[in-house]
């Protein structure tokens, strides 16, 4: 093997963990199917074989490694600092995820406007109320966009549509634009943004998430802007890993700007005053908040701005099961994970679920509706823009 070659690259990764097993316990695989293949360690050995040429990838060990959810929740417990994200990254551009060819189309233009139509033709036709497998994912509603920049000198401030969020989440959008202003940002929609990358990175598509990274770059001219921000952790995520993807000049303008909107309101919180709201929320932290943002606190903070609002934390710690497309890869693993968070929503009587992650709110809501649990569901953002005092200065 040279050693400049991927597979030593990985090999290194791989020599980093010492076997302790402490990441099992908080690796959701594992905590549902009780399999070494299915935890982190194990997935680390087996990625280290197939890199070394000691295993062949049959259909049942490329099973193990497709089974991650990449959480990264082994990555936040490990004491030798194993990388697991980047580490299964390299090891899936090598072995990419297999049989779920349809997602791409979430990430092109293309399965923009198909999903785009799909939507508005089963909101119209009132199947979005049904559930099931693929049904019961859809919104209630759709909704209409709010595009409008307030005649103001504050910060500048790009708001990332991204793909998803652009056809399902119109509502947050507007809500994190009308926050913003209020905290007197100027807001620019940077329409036609696409995929940031994480969905294609995740599957082992390396290259079509560089072609994302470097069609953003592109487009979106950052030098006008002075934050980027995005509604959704997972995109903010990946966004914020940009300077680490482009070229160096390119990455210099990236380094700093992106920001995840919870995070962004959090810094102007003084800004925000909210009336009283007489419910309990369940606060749901998505992996990417948890355990690469490692920002928990911000949601926290602004919802407890809203007077008598009983806001509680999830004690469910680990991935949802929505995980990207793995909520359709692996759709009893996601079931069962998304099973606890039903459960959790029942017992501590929670009327409103919140998350800020788009991906775990169309599963969770699936979910819920396929339990016939009527609580909704929000993005933190919808939450505070209705309870937001002296809205009249934003509408
Ligand atoms: S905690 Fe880290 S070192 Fe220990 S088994 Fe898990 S990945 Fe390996
Ligand atoms: S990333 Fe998540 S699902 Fe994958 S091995 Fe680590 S803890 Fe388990």
């Amino acid at each position: 093997m040279n050693a400049a070659s991927p597979e030593s690259g990985i090999q290194a990764e791989a020599d980093r963990c010492v076997k302790c097993g402490l990441c099992l316990p908080h690796c959701p695989t594992w905590q549902v199917h009780h399999r070494e293949g299915d935890s982190p360690r194990g997935r680390i050995e087996l990625i280290a074989a197939l890199a070394g040429g000691q295993m062949e990838p049959s259909p049942g060990l490329r099973a193990r490694l497709d089974g991650c959810l990449l959480c990264r929740a082994c990555e936040s417990v490990c004491p030798a600092r194993v990388p697991f994200g980047h580490l299964m990254d390299q090891a899936r551009e090598r072995w990419p995820v297999q049989g779920i060819w349809w997602s791409r189309l979430f990430c092109s233009g293309i399965g923009r406007i198909l999903l785009r139509f799909g939507f508005w033709l089963t909101t119209v036709s009132g199947l979005a109320r049904v559930s099931g497998p693929l049904l019961g994912l859809l919104p209630d509603s759709i909704m209409l966009q709010r595009k409008r920049m307030l005649d103001a000198k504050g910060p500048l401030v790009g708001l990332f549509t991204g793909c998803v969020s652009d056809v399902v989440d119109r509502v947050t959008l507007n809500d994190a634009a009308s926050l913003l202003e209020h905290c007197g940002a100027r807001v620019a929609w940077v329409e036609g943004s696409g995929c940031c990358g994480a969905l294609d990175r995740h599957q082992g598509r390396a290259a079509n998430a560089d072609a994302h990274v470097r069609g953003n770059a592109e487009r979106i001219n950052l030098r006008a802007f002075d934050r980027l921000v995005s509604i959704a952790t997972g995109c903010s995520a990946e966004l914020m890993d940009y300077p680490h993807l482009l070229d160096s000049a390119e990455a210099m303008e990236w380094e700093g700007k992106p920001c995840e909107v919870m995070a962004y309101l959090a810094s102007q919180q003084e800004k925000l005053s909210f009336r009283p709201l007489q419910k309990t929320v369940l606060l749901h932290h998505p992996c990417s908040a948890r355990n690469v943002l490692r920002d928990t606190g911000s949601a926290v903070r602004l919802l407890q701005k809203i007077p008598q609002l009983n806001v509680i934390e999830s004690r469910h710690s680990q991935c949802c099961g929505a995980a990207g497309v793995a909520m359709f890869r692996t759709p009893q693993t996601a079931r069962a994970l998304a099973g606890d968070i039903v459960e959790e929503v029942s017992r501590r009587e929670a009327e409103i679920l919140v998350t800020a992650n788009i991906g775990c709110a169309l599963h969770l809501r699936g979910a819920f509706r396929a339990a016939g649990l009527d609580v909704a569901i929000k993005h933190p953002v919808n939450l505070l823009r209705e309870q937001l005092q002296d809205r009249t200065c934003v509408e």
